[in-house]
């Protein structure tokens, strides 16, 4: 996706991922990068990026994230209320149900 070009919305970018990455293919274990996911939370965009003003910018609520893939989160988990998108809630499950989560 495009990186949000509009001055005004700086004030709402948030490094969902930084100096990192999470992909599929080494099952969305965080990996060192010099590249940080930024997101606008006025236009939607996210985008990946190794500028310096990823440093300036802060983090992103860890609830739009997903705790899995640090997708955008669309859902919760109703037993440890992390954020999930989707498909990862839909693999997201507890040994005994209604049991407090650790970590
Ligand atoms: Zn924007
Ligand atoms: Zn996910
Ligand atoms: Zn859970």
């Amino acid at each position: 996706m495009d990186a949000c070009r509009n001055a005004a919305h700086r004030s709402a970018w948030t490094v969902d991922v930084r100096r990192a990455n999470y992909s599929a293919f080494n099952g969305y274990h965080r990996t060192p990068s010099p590249y940080s996911q930024v997101r606008c939370h006025t236009c939607g965009a996210v985008w990946r990026t190794k500028a310096a003003y990823v440093d300036e910018l802060p983090d992103s609520p860890p609830r739009r994230a997903c705790r899995a893939c640090a997708g955008a989160a669309d859902t919760a988990c109703r037993i440890c209320h992390q954020a999930y998108c989707g498909n990862c809630l839909t693999d997201h499950h507890h040994e005994g149900y209604g049991s407090p989560a650790t970590g």
